[in-house]
């Protein structure tokens, strides 16, 4: 099963990700945390996308779509995958159409920009593995600790209130028309994302036919 996970930054795929991760068996492909990685190892592909990320803009679409082509070419996505965060515009997602990546579902997690501040300020990210995690709705077992990998979590540079806001209007012009783009394929579930994880989690499953 190859799905997407849509949604405002904040709306919570990320979260949704790891939990799907689970109970799918299949991987997930984060753009960002792919990019928040080669950022923190120095590499070419992080020193040409860190000015786009610190900023709140898109990297460009030639960058992203060489590295989720060489991911979903592994092995361990064979038998299916979840991107998160990908595509994010038009031409992201005719290249994946164009280059044969078969997508089954496309889930968009609806939530309302006036909730999405709360959700970012509270933020907190593995800087090891990605993990997302909240200070109220979803605390790490120990503070400042990733339960997963006992990485340090930290905040995102691109979580500043100003930022944020930037991000949302880079959603809402470039991002959000994917919505009609897979509505016409047939292939777009919505969720409500302003609900609990875990109800947003059996919301998810639902949509896509798997047990929850
Ligand atoms: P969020 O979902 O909270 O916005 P992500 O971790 O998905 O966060 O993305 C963080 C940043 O990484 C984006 O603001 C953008 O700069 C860059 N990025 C991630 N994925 C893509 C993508 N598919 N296309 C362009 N830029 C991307
Ligand atoms: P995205 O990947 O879409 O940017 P995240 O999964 O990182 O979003 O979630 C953004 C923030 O909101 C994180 O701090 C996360 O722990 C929190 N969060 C995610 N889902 C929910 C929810 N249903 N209710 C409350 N907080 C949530
Ligand atoms: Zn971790």
């Amino acid at each position: 099963m190859n799905l997407i996970l849509l949604g405002a930054p904040g709306a919570g795929k990320g979260t949704q990700a790891e939990l799907l991760v689970e109970k799918l068996s299949i991987p997930s492909v984060s753009t960002g945390n792919m990019l928040r990685e080669a950022i923190a190892k120095g590499t070419d592909l992080g020193k040409q996308a860190k000015q786009y990320m610190d900023g709140g803009l898109l990297v460009p679409d030639e960058l992203i779509l060489g590295i989720v082509a060489e991911r979903v070419a592994q092995s361990d996505c064979a038998n299916g995958f979840i991107l998160d965060g990908v595509p994010r515009t038009l031409a992201q997602a005719e290249a994946l159409d164009a280059k044969g990546v078969k997508i089954d579902h496309v889930v968009s997690i609806e939530l309302s920009d006036d909730v999405i501040a709360g959700r970012m300020t509270g933020r907190r990210v593995c800087g090891k593995c990605g993990a997302s995690y909240h200070i109220e709705a979803n605390p790490p077992k120990t503070e400042g600790i990733c339960d997963l990998c006992a990485g340090e979590l930290v905040i995102r540079k691109d979580d500043a209130p100003e930022t944020v806001n930037k991000r949302l209007e880079v959603y809402h012009a470039s991002t959000e028309v994917l919505k009609d783009y897979y509505a016409k394929q047939g292939k777009l579930r919505l969720v409500e994302g302003n609900q609990s994880i875990e109800g947003a989690n059996g919301d998810i499953l639902k949509a896509i036919g798997a047990k929850a």
